[in-house]
């Protein structure tokens, strides 16, 4: 196996693939070694619809092989540690493979552990996450007659942090569709202030929400779950506003108990699960002091090692972590990978923080929120094309591009390094 190569990529998710794809086009004798262990890549984004029975599972997933382009040498191994001084990342069976330059993106990894009883409300199939099982979520969803069904996310940053909420109005139009909206209460419970940060998309969502009789609540930070009981645990984290919590009818029977702790009964829990970055890469010096991989905000270029780049769910960008990020990060480290190549200074920090979280709020509706560092809302003038004047308010046309058109050009274009 050789152990030295021009370009070395960890992870072949959508930011891996995505690079070497393009990488390659700019330069088809580029050396490039991709180490990723996997059998499969998933399509992740299509995750919502099948948590929503709406989707098939197999369509989100391809072999590794047939997504990883020609040309590229697969390491099918683990990376364990960087010598990044040395050139040197190290692996799980392979030992040591040296790079001029590094791309690292092995996504995030899921920390069960920071969720007292999480584990244990999966493993038992009390609570649901389309996560780590979509179809379960699905078969949750489907089965349910009625009660609390309470929809939550951790503290911790998350990819996509538009999915817990997604499926929370996916099942809300279900259970209306289903007829027991009258005897269930579907509830919303964030670490957030508000439902989303960019302000057109608010006061959509703050509509959808009202118009599914949803129950919002802000501040609601999960920390432990009783699998037994059926009853998760938050802390209020909006400091002197704790009486304000508990609704007066309570119809959802919240109970607070000592220091800002509330009690709330389920009858079905989804919720996303705490994530921090690989225990590889936040072991090494390569992390900001929250652990995740330090790179410009602009260029992507490591702050410390001018040879490496990050992208991705592992990179400490202040963005939402979604493939659509990934899509406008790529040409960016793509770009600068070049020309450090060819020895010139010029440096393309064009990355503005673009990210987009296509926010399906029911069956055959969705808006588009699509942002930068700022929070400014900067929809896509291609939307035009399909007709869509407006991607804060919902539209089935954006219902559509989510089901059919975006996995279409993820599988056909994106992967094939096509910069769309
Ligand atoms: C339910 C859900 C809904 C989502 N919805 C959307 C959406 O609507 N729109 C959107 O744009 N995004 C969405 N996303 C987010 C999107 O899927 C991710 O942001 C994107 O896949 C991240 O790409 P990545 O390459 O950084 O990580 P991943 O795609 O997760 O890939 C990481 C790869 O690294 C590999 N790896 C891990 N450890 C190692 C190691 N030690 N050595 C080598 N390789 C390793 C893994 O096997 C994996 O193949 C959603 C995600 C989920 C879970």
């Amino acid at each position: 196996m050789k152990t030295n190569f021009e370009v070395l990529i960890i992870g072949g998710g959508t930011a891996g693939i995505m690079t070497a794809a393009q990488l390659k086009k700019k330069d088809k004798n580029l050396s490039i070694g991709l180490i990723e262990p996997g059998d499969t890549h998933y399509y992740q984004p299509a995750w919502t619809l099948v948590g929503a029975g709406t989707y098939k599972f197999k369509k989100t997933a391809k072999p590794m092989a047939d997504v990883i382009p020609k040309g590229v040498e697969w390491i099918k191994d683990y990376a364990t540690g960087f010598d990044a001084a040395n050139n040197i990342v190290t692996n799980k069976q392979s030992g040591e493979i040296n790079y001029d330059y590094l791309v690292v993106a092995p996504g995030l990894v899921y920390d069960f552990s920071l969720i007292e009883g999480l584990k244990e409300a999966l493993d038992k199939g009390v609570a649901c996450s389309n996560y780590t099982d979509p179809e379960y979520t699905w078969e949750v969803i489907r089965n349910f007659k009625g009660g609390n069904a309470v929809f939550t996310q951790p503290t911790t940053p998350i990819k996509c942090g538009g999915a817990p909420q997604k499926i929370a109005y996916l099942a809300a139009d279900h259970f209306k569709k289903k007829k027991i909206k009258d005897n269930t209460n579907v509830i919303f419970a964030t670490p957030g202030s508000v439902i989303f940060g960019v302000k057109p998309i608010r006061e959509t969502l703050t509509k959808v929400l009202d118009n599914y009789g949803m129950h919002f609540k802000p501040f609601y930070a999960p920390f432990k779950i009783d699998p037994d009981k059926k009853i998760i645990y938050f802390r209020h984290t909006a400091e002197g506003e704790n009486q304000c919590v508990i609704t007066e009818d309570n119809s959802i029977g919240e109970k607070m108990t000592g220091d800002a702790v509330i009690e709330l009964p389920f009858d079905i829990l989804h919720l996303a699960p705490p994530q921090t970055a690989p225990k590889f890469v936040k072991e090494s010096d390569l992390v900001t002091e929250t652990g995740w991989l330090d790179v410009d905000h602009h260029s992507l270029q490591h702050n410390k090692y001018a040879n490496i780049f990050g992208l991705g769910d592992v990179a400490a960008l202040p963005t939402a972590k979604t493939g659509a990020a990934i899509r406008k990060q790529v040409p960016v480290v793509v770009k600068n990978i070049m020309m450090l190549r060819k020895q010139q200074q010029a440096w393309v920090n064009s990355y503005n923080g673009y990210s987009s979280c296509p926010l399906v709020t029911g069956y055959g509706k969705m808006v588009l929120a699509e942002f930068d560092y700022d929070g400014n809302f900067i929809p896509d003038p291609k939307l035009k094309r399909m007709l869509i004047f407006r991607s804060d308010k919902q539209h089935w046309r954006l219902w559509l591009l989510k089901k059919f058109m975006l996995p279409y050009l993820y599988w056909n274009k994106m992967l094939k390094g096509v910069d769309v």
